[in-house]
C-alpha cells in the first residue's frame, strides 16, 4: 500500500469519512485513519456519531418510544397488550447491530471510493518538503506523508470536576447508551440535548428521572416559546427537571450515587440515584495527535484555531467538526468536510452556519433553523411572527400527537424568512423544508403559496408562513 498521499483524514466520524470520501472522488489519492475499535477490537469508523452518538441514540429512542406506545397509547386505539414488558438486553443489541451495519457501511463506501483506511492512531510527526509525515500506531503501523491534513478527531465528553466516568455508576453517552437493566432511579447532570434523550429513553422504560441544569433557564439556546411548550411536555411525561442548581460533592457508592447540591432558592438538597448521566458537554479531542510537533494551533479549549474556511495556522493542515469552533453537529461536521475537500481541489466549497439545522429527538421532539425572537429582538430587527398549532392539524390528530406548534419569523418589510421553529411530532423532518425556503432566501409568502399534501404535518408549517400575515385556512 502507498503512504504518500495527497490528502490524509485523521478520524472517520462525519467530518472525516466524509471528507475523505469526497475528495477521493474528486481525484485525490486518499488515506483515512481512525483508532475506534469495535467490542472485537476490529474498527468502526464513524467515531461519535456512528458508535456512541447519533445512530445509537436514535435507535433506542426509537425502542423506548415504541415500549411507551405499546403501554400508554395502543389502547386508544383499541389495541390490547397484555404482558407488555421489555428485553434490555435485546433493545442494546438491536442497537449494536444498528451501529455494526453503519460501521460496516463507511469501510464499504471507502472501498468503493478507493479511500485507503488505516486501523489505529494518527499523530503528527513532522512537517516534510511538501507536507507532513503522519505517524500510525495500533493495529496499523504505518508512516504516511500527506500534502494535505484534514484533523477530524471530534469530542469527548467533559465529566464534572473530580468525577472520573466508570461508565457503571456514573456515565457518559457511552455508558448512557448500554445500561444493563432499566433503573428504578436515574439522575442525570444537564439539560441540553444528549441528557434530554438519554433521559427520555429510560424514562420511559420505567426509570425515574431527574434531571439537575445549572443554568436558570430551560434550553437557552431554542426560541423561547418552543422551550416553554417542551418543558411543559417532558414535565407532564414525569420528567424532573431542576434549574438553577450547584452541584456540589458526588458520592459513588456500591449500590449508587448521591449528588449534594444547592438548589435555585439556596437551599442544600441531595439527589440519590442509582445511575448518574453527565452530560455537561463536550471537549475538542486532539488526546494522542501531537499537534506541537508541527505547532499546530490550539485554543484555550482545546479546540483547533481554524478560520472560517476550517484553515488551521499551518499551510495545507484543515479541521472540522467537533475539535473546531461551532456547534458539535454531525451534519455541521459533514459540511465542513465536503467544503474544505472542494476547497483543497481549487472548488469553492461554502457551509452557511445560519442554516444549519438543530434537532433534538425527543418526544415532542424539537427543532430550528435561524434566529430565535430573542436574538432578532437583541439585534433590533424588525420582524413578524406567525404561529399554527399542531392540535389545528389532521394529521396531528390522526397521530394522536397534537402538542406543540410551527412558528415562522420573517423580516417585517421584505417578509424573507429569518427563522423556524418547530415543537412536536416529527419536528427533525417538517425543518428540511425550512432550510430550503431559508436557502433559496424564500418568503413567508412563498410558502404560503406552495401546495401542501393533506392531510400532513407540514399543512402546519404552511399554516405558520400564512399566520405570519395573519391569514389561516383551517380555522
Ligand atoms: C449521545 C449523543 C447523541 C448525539 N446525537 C446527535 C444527533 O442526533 N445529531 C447530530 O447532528 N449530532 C449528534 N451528536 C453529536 C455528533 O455525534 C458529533 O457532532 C459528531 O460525531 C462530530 O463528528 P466529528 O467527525 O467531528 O467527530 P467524531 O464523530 O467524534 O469522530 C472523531 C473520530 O476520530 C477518531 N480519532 C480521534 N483522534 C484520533 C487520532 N489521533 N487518530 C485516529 N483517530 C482518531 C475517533 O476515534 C473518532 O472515530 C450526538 C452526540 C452524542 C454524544
Amino acid at each position: 500500500m502507498s503512504t504518500t498521499f495527497d490528502v490524509i483524514v485523521i478520524g472517520a466520524g462525519p467530518g472525516g469519512y466524509i471528507a475523505a470520501i469526497r475528495a477521493a472522488q474528486l481525484g485525490f489519492n486518499v488515506a483515512c485513519i481512525d483508532e475506534w475499535k469495535n467490542d472485537s477490537g476490529g474498527p468502526a469508523p464513524g467515531g461519535t456519531c456512528t458508535n456512541v452518538g447519533c445512530i445509537p441514540s436514535k435507535a433506542l429512542l426509537q425502542s423506548s418510544e415504541h415500549f411507551e406506545h405499546a403501554g400508554k397509547h395502543f389502547a386508544e386505539h383499541g389495541i390490547g397488550v397484555s404482558g407488555l414488558a421489555i428485553d434490555v438486553a435485546k433493545m442494546v443489541a438491536r442497537k449494536a447491530a444498528v451501529v455494526k451495519q453503519n460501521n460496516d457501511g463507511i469501510l464499504y463506501l471507502f472501498k468503493k471510493n478507493k479511500v485507503s483506511f488505516f486501523h489505529g492512531r494518527g499523530a503528527f510527526a513532522k512537517a516534510v518538503d511538501g507536507g507532513y509525515e503522519i505517524a500510525v500506531s495500533g493495529a496499523a503501523n504505518a508512516t504516511l506523508t500527506g500534502k494535505h491534513v484534514i484533523v477530524a478527531t471530534g469530542s469527548n465528553a467533559r465529566a464534572l470536576p473530580g468525577v472520573a466516568f466508570d461508565e457503571e455508576r456514573v456515565l457518559s453517552n457511552d455508558g448512557a447508551l448500554r445500561i444493563a437493566a432499566v433503573p428504578k432511579t436515574l439522575g442525570v447532570i444537564g439539560s441540553g440535548v444528549i441528557g434530554l434523550e438519554m433521559g427520555s429513553v429510560w424514562r420511559r422504560l420505567g426509570a425515574q428521572v431527574t434531571v439537575l441544569e445549572a443554568l436558570p433557564t430551560f434550553l437557552g439556546a431554542a426560541d423561547e416559546g418552543v422551550a416553554k411548550e417542551a418543558l411543559k411536555a417532558f414535565t407532564k411525561q414525569g420528567l424532573k427537571l431542576e434549574f438553577g442548581v450547584q452541584v456540589g460533592e458526588v458520592k459513588v457508592g456500591a449500590d449508587g450515587v448521591s449528588v449534594a447540591y444547592t438548589n435555585a432558592k439556596g437551599a442544600a438538597a441531595t439527589l440519590q440515584v442509582e445511575r448518574l448521566i453527565v452530560s455537561i458537554g463536550r471537549v475538542p479531542n486532539t488526546i494522542g495527535l501531537n499537534p506541537q510537533a508541527v505547532g499546530l494551533q490550539l485554543d484555550e479549549r482545546g479546540a483547533i484555531v481554524v478560520d472560517a474556511e476550517c484553515r488551521s495556522n499551518l499551510p495545507n493542515v484543515w479541521a472540522v467538526g467537533d475539535v473546531v469552533r461551532g456547534p458539535m453537529l454531525a451534519h455541521k461536521a459533514e459540511e465542513e468536510g465536503v467544503a474544505v475537500a472542494e476547497r483543497i481541489a481549487g472548488q469553492h466549497g461554502h457551509v452557511d452556519f445560519n442554516l444549519v439545522p438543530w434537532v433534538i429527538y425527543t418526544s415532542p421532539e424539537i427543532a430550528w433553523v435561524g434566529a430565535t425572537e430573542k436574538q432578532l429582538k437583541d439585534s433590533g430587527r424588525a420582524y413578524r411572527a406567525g404561529q399554527f398549532p399542531f392540535l389545528a392539524n389532521g394529521r396531528a390528530r390522526a397521530l394522536g400527537d397534537t402538542t406543540g406548534f410551527v412558528k415562522f419569523l420573517a423580516d417585517a418589510q421584505s417578509d424573507e424568512i429569518l427563522g423556524v421553529h418547530i415543537v412536536g411530532p416529527y419536528a427533525s423532518e417538517l425543518i428540511a423544508e425550512a432550510c430550503v425556503a431559508m436557502a433559496f432566501k424564500a418568503s413567508a409568502e412563498d410558502i404560503a403559496r406552495i401546495c401542501h399534501a393533506h392531510p400532513s404535518l407540514a399543512e402546519s408549517t404552511k399554516e405558520a408562513a400564512l399566520a405570519v400575515d395573519k391569514r389561516t385556512l383551517n380555522f
